[in-house]
């Protein structure tokens, strides 16, 4: 395969040119055009676009990357923005450490572009180790984000080259020496005259020719190329690792109103996971308790008041990617005690028509909306 490498990359450049995904709003100019080999387009635009796109799809990016782009134009708005508002626009995309890591590398790039302008027109990062040395950026992200700005050549393996390349070679898994061994061939395919559209080409045939379950197969310009074509086999390179069961755990959540009809909230501490964000009290149910003992409980211990549960608002099951959790959420009555931030970095008192001015964590959007349907408040969601 390793002979024929120029031949698959003339072939993945022409299906690119015909074929590829040349919407994509990051890969273009300010204008709108595509960029000209050799030239440099806005290395920021692709930089959030790469982040977001670490665990989520491209259709499900390209809302919240314009709106982001939207609120945050340029490096300068992003460093200066404050993190509530930065966590506030990523609500809804998952794995919210992302975006404090984006808000926190905002900082040290606009430091580097500021040092760096005197000598170098580009002002950004250039090289792999000085963008892997961000918070939140690997080997693949540094390398889509220079070859995609600056058509540098620095190779790839996303999911979907990893799949070609495991395809094209018949490697059975994506681990140790066969990882190794595929970002080699990476590094092999990206010496073109054209490193952007290679690295591109190769993304979008994985995406629209190669897939995971149905590749295309019998239209495919690489058959004749292909080891696990040969065997009759793709879909089985690489092998897929066997899922293990989620656990499951039953939280309980307490709605909690003062005399002015304000909603307790309370902010995530800093080294929780999703810490900064805001949600309602409550917490993990344990196997000697009802949930409602549960909330009691967790009120109890999470911001030193009673309270006892009434009306049962409304349950539901939300996944995240290592486990399942179930909620029960309860309106309930504050019998005694004043509020104190014993597990949580600080309480608010926030009307119910104001919880979306708050980032909050997905499960908890739904909660609010529940709520706003059962009080008759039109439900504002961002
Ligand atoms: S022949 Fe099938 S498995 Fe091989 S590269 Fe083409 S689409 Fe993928």
């Amino acid at each position: 395969m390793i002979d024929s490498i120029q031949d698959i990359q003339k072939i993945l450049l022409k299906w690119f040119g015909e074929n590829g995904r040349h919407w994509i709003p990051w890969k273009l100019k300010k204008n709108g055009s595509i960029p000209r080999p050799g030239e440099s387009i806005s290395p920021y635009e692709i930089w959030i676009a790469e982040v977001m796109l670490q665990q989520t799809q491209l259709k499900v990016v390209i809302p919240y990357w314009e709106k982001w782009i939207k609120s945050f134009p340029s490096l300068n708005d992003l460093a200066e923005a404050k993190e509530q508002n930065v966590l506030l626009l990523w609500q809804g995309l998952g794995y919210y450490s992302r975006a404090k890591r984006i808000y926190q590398s905002s900082k040290l790039l606009l430091k580097f572009v500021e040092n760096n302008k005197s000598f170098n027109p580009l002002s950004w990062p250039l090289e792999m180790d000085q963008w892997m040395s961000l918070p939140g950026i690997g080997r693949n992200t540094a390398g889509s984000i220079i070859s995609s700005a600056f058509d540098l050549p620095t190779p790839i393996l996303d999911g979907n080259v990893k799949r070609i390349f495991s395809r094209l070679i018949a490697n059975e898994n994506t681990k140790g020496k066969n990882l190794k061994r595929l970002w080699e061939l990476s590094s092999l395919f990206i010496s073109t005259d054209s490193p952007r559209n290679i690295n591109q080409a190769l993304m979008d045939f994985g995406a629209m020719v190669c897939t995971p379950k149905k590749p295309n197969c019998f239209t495919c310009p690489l058959q004749n190329h292909c080891v696990a074509y040969m065997k009759y086999d793709p879909i089985n390179f690489p092998k897929k690792e066997v899922k293990k069961s989620k656990p499951h755990e039953e939280i309980g959540i307490g709605l909690i109103f003062n005399k002015s009809g304000e909603l307790l909230i309370d902010q995530r501490l800093e080294s929780s996971s999703m810490g900064g964000m805001w949600e309602f009290p409550g917490g993990k149910k344990t196997s000697e308790e009802t949930i409602e003992e549960t909330i009691e409980r967790e009120i109890r211990e999470e911001l030193g008041i009673i309270v006892r549960t009434g009306k049962r608002l409304i349950s539901f099951d939300h996944l995240y990617t290592h486990k399942k959790l179930s909620f029960t959420v309860h309106i309930c009555i504050w019998e005694s005690g004043q509020p104190q931030s014993l597990a949580s970095q600080k309480f608010l008192w926030v009307f119910p028509d104001q919880l979306f001015n708050f980032p909050f964590p997905a499960a908890n959007t739904k909660i609010i909306s529940a709520l706003h349907k059962h009080l008759g408040i039109e439900n504002k969601k961002p």
